[in-house]
């Protein structure tokens, strides 16, 4: 049985202690392949660090591109600088987190808007999927992707920490995004969240910590890691009324077509 874990930050901070130790972890529990998601200021080295970190082990790939708490970070500077980083190595397969957050507000949201298409575009001529964040910006976030996300460049993308609702999990299916769940989706009151699973078959489906936040239950409260993806396919599995295999394989082979990869051992 072999999982994904779609999305995590095993770059960040957190895990400066013992990185090896929980990629070895991880593996050891079948969740083979990892994408790091490099965040943080444009500026001052922070997203590099997804890619040193991917470089460093097999089977860990990484994203870059700035989160809508630093779009006010965004300049020439930053774009010239992200786009040096993707061309410096083949384990760079998407762009982003990029998307919008009203929930923290950490960068004015007509510039999280701007930067927001500004880095979808960017993403589009490099012909790299985007990886999408959306907190409490949900019409938003599916206008900007309806509106940017049509044309015959664009190569798809992830929502990732799926927290919308049914509807939105629809449309964004339709055009070319596939939808991960957390850890969240676990949680006793993630009613509505469970609402939206119900509409996301498993050949759309995605799996992911987004280590070291959100641990799921029963780990809930702890620093989350990528071992944790297999209580997420668990409870899944149980919801869809599946075998935990087949949503592990599936979510796997989405994974590994989406990104067009291929499992080293
Ligand atoms: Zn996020
Ligand atoms: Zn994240």
């Amino acid at each position: 049985m072999i999982f994904v874990d779609s999305h995590c930050h095993i770059d960040g901070e957190a895990f400066d202690g013992d990185r090896d130790e929980v990629v070895e972890r991880a593996k050891d529990a079948g969740v083979k392949m990892m994408l790091t998601v490099g965040t943080g200021n444009p500026h001052n080295g922070e997203i590099e660090r997804a890619v040193e970190v991917a470089e460093r082990y097999e089977n860990v790939f990484a994203s870059v591109g700035v989160h809508p708490h630093d779009a006010k970070e965004y300049d020439e500077k930053a774009e010239n600088g992200l786009i040096d980083l993707v061309k410096s190595s083949n384990k760079v397969i998407a762009w982003g987190e990029i998307g919008l957050d009203f929930y923290y507000d950490h960068s004015p949201r007509e510039t999280q808007q701007e930067v927001f298409i500004k880095q979808i575009r960017t993403a589009s001529k490099l012909d790299l999927p985007i990886i999408i964040h959306s907190r409490e910006a949900d019409n938003e976030t599916v206008e900007i992707l309806t509106e940017e996300c049509g044309g015959k460049n664009f190569c798809g993308g992830v929502m990732h920490c799926f927290s919308g609702t049914a509807a939105m999990a629809r449309k964004l299916m339709k055009i070319g995004f596939l939808i991960s769940f957390a850890g969240n989706v676990t949680f006793k009151k993630a009613e509505n969240l469970r609402e939206a699973a119900r509409v996301v078959p498993l050949d759309k489906l995605l799996i992911e910590t987004d280590c070291p936040f959100l641990a799921p239950a029963p780990f809930r409260g702890r620093r989350n890691e990528p071992l944790y993806v297999v209580e997420t396919a668990k409870f899944l599995a149980e919801f869809y009324g599946v075998e935990v295999e087949k949503l592990a394989n599936q979510t796997t082979q989405n994974f590994l077509d989406f990104f067009k990869l291929e499992m080293k051992y």
